[in-house]
């Protein structure tokens, strides 16, 4: 199949991205859209944000391939899009946190904002129905989600992905307070397999504070009323030296189309053309 065929089929939907069937066996194409990701968000849909979060996504991504650390990304492909491999996602949310902030605080009636004397790692199941339930190890292992071998994999990529991503953003004078990963297992042939980064990495899924002045600059943003969450979200990329490629094609409102729907849309401006001229 090629990337540009309208055909292309749609295997899942979720809160903020669609996942179509990639052009060879093993590949995905990753759609961000513009609606919020998070639970209970005073905005609905952001214009724009699924562009941003594609183009820092990508970013942190081809940088932790760079030292080393197995992504999901294979290629930015446009605006809202990526090419990624196809993996097997494992149903649980790894959370790493740096300091003290949402359900830690909650949970556990710590001081907002207090640094931790050490980076935590937390794992909740992936279960809507259930809220997103926090375990341990020993359910995962218990459970059969994950083997013993595989959570000490994904812990010590969590800690690594952590540390490189930390310095990267206090390099920009940003504090990454806290932020979600998601792993999965790619199949590299019948008998063998390793654990990848998966999904985003993206302000959506991160707490990041201002060092000089506390603002937020993550997914808490959503929960304030009159904050410009683009213009947020924007200031994190341009700090990144992340600049959205404003190149693609764009249709009447002047958001991005995917691939599939340029592909689409010539193809229908072609049959008109000829029947046109016949
Ligand atoms: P908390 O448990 O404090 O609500 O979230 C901890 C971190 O994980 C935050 O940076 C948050 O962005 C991320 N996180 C946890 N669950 C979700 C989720 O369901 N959606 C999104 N977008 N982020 C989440």
């Amino acid at each position: 199949m090629s990337l540009f065929s309208p055909k292309r089929k749609k295997l899942y939907e979720g809160k903020a991205k669609i996942l179509y069937e990639g052009p060879e066996p093993g590949t995905i194409i990753q759609y961000f859209k513009d609606d919020a990701a998070c639970r209970g968000p005073k905005h609905d849909t952001i214009s724009g944000k699924g562009v941003l979060n594609n183009a820092i996504s990508s970013f942190l991504m081809s940088k932790l391939g760079e030292i080393g650390v197995p992504t999901h990304l294979l290629k930015k492909l446009n605006m809202r899009e990526q090419l990624v491999a196809q993996v097997d996602i494992i149903p649980i949310e790894v959370v790493v946190r740096n300091y003290a902030a949402g359900s830690l605080v909650k949970r556990y009636g710590l001081e907002k904002g207090k640094a931790l004397p050490r980076a935590i790692v937390e794992y909740y199941l992936k279960k809507d129905e259930l809220n997103n339930p926090m375990v341990s190890e020993e359910h995962i292992t218990a459970f059969g989600v994950a083997s013993l071998p595989e959570i000490d994999e994904i812990y010590s990529l969590a800690m690594r992905i952590n540390d490189y991503l930390s310095g990267m953003f206090l390099g920009v004078g940003l504090r990454l307070a806290d932020f979600k990963l998601e792993f999965g297992r790619q199949f590299l042939s019948e008998h063998e397999l390793r654990i990848i980064v998966a999904d985003e990495i993206s302000p959506d899924h991160c707490r990041l504070w201002d060092m000089k002045t506390n603002m937020d600059f993550g997914h808490d943003i959503y929960r304030e009323e009159s904050v410009d969450v683009i213009a947020r979200f924007r200031e994190v990329a341009a700090r990144l030296g992340v600049f959205p490629d404003l190149t693609g094609n764009t249709d009447s409102n002047g958001d991005v189309l995917s691939m599939a729907d340029a592909a689409e849309r010539a193809s229908q401006s072609a049959k008109t053309k000829e029947a046109g001229s016949a």
